[in-house]
């Protein structure tokens, strides 16, 4: 199979339009290096690209993408941990000053996981990093008298607030949250709304930024 025609147009359009008024950011990020503020940990859901979202430029954000933009808690194992290893990255060496989970509306992940979903495979990897999100369940509770659908954005919006509760767990960043260095935000995208909301964290209610 070759290369998707529709990327190949798609980075034409890009070349021609985009590239053109950002060339000269691109050359001076090319030199300078990175130095971005905001770390943006996202799903790596199709509809929900924090770059578009945020509207950012190159260079602007430092994003790790996974299934349910989960945080696993710091275990210095000695296994692979790709989510931490960008954590320690953009903390550690570019210094970034704020992390923001970036959760959203219909999340697959989030779903297979309330529905007790079958293995897609025998690896099953997305059911073990799915268990990531227990504690986030056991917080939102049973089910009760909410529509299902209610009860996705509850659990949706409780797996951001989860993960914020898991960076807490990295030693050297939470010294780094308790001094006022880097700072931690929970924010939720609606899909079909286009209407994003932010953690109050004192409230655990998630606000929409503007009307
Ligand atoms: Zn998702």
């Amino acid at each position: 199979m070759p290369f998707p025609q529709h990327l190949v147009e798609g980075y034409s359009a890009f070349r021609s339009g985009r590239l053109q008024s950002e060339q000269d950011r691109y050359r001076e990020l090319a030199e300078t290096g990175q130095s971005p503020d905001v770390m943006v940990v996202g799903c790596c859901d199709s509809r929900v690209s924090p770059e578009v979202v945020f509207n950012a430029r190159p260079g602007e954000l430092f994003v790790v993408r996974n299934v349910a933009n989960l945080i696993p808690p710091y275990a210095p194992d000695g296994g692979a941990h790709g989510v931490s290893a960008a954590i320690e990255f953009g903390v550690a060496a570019l210094k970034v000053k704020h992390i923001v989970v970036l959760g959203h509306a219909h999340c697959g992940g989030v779903k297979a996981y309330a529905e007790d979903a079958e293995p897609l495979s025998p690896g099953d990897f997305i059911g073990k990093w799915m268990s990531l999100m227990a504690p986030a369940m056991e917080k939102v509770g049973p089910r009760g008298n909410l529509s299902p659908a209610d009860y996705l954005v509850r659990l949706e919006q409780a797996n951001v607030a989860n993960s914020l509760d898991n960076l807490l767990t990295f030693p050297r960043l939470r010294k780094l949250i308790e001094r006022g260095s880097v700072a931690i935000h929970g924010a939720y995208f609606g899909v079909a709304t286009g209407q994003l909301s932010v953690l109050d964290r004192e409230t655990g209610e998630f606000r929409p930024v503007a009307k």
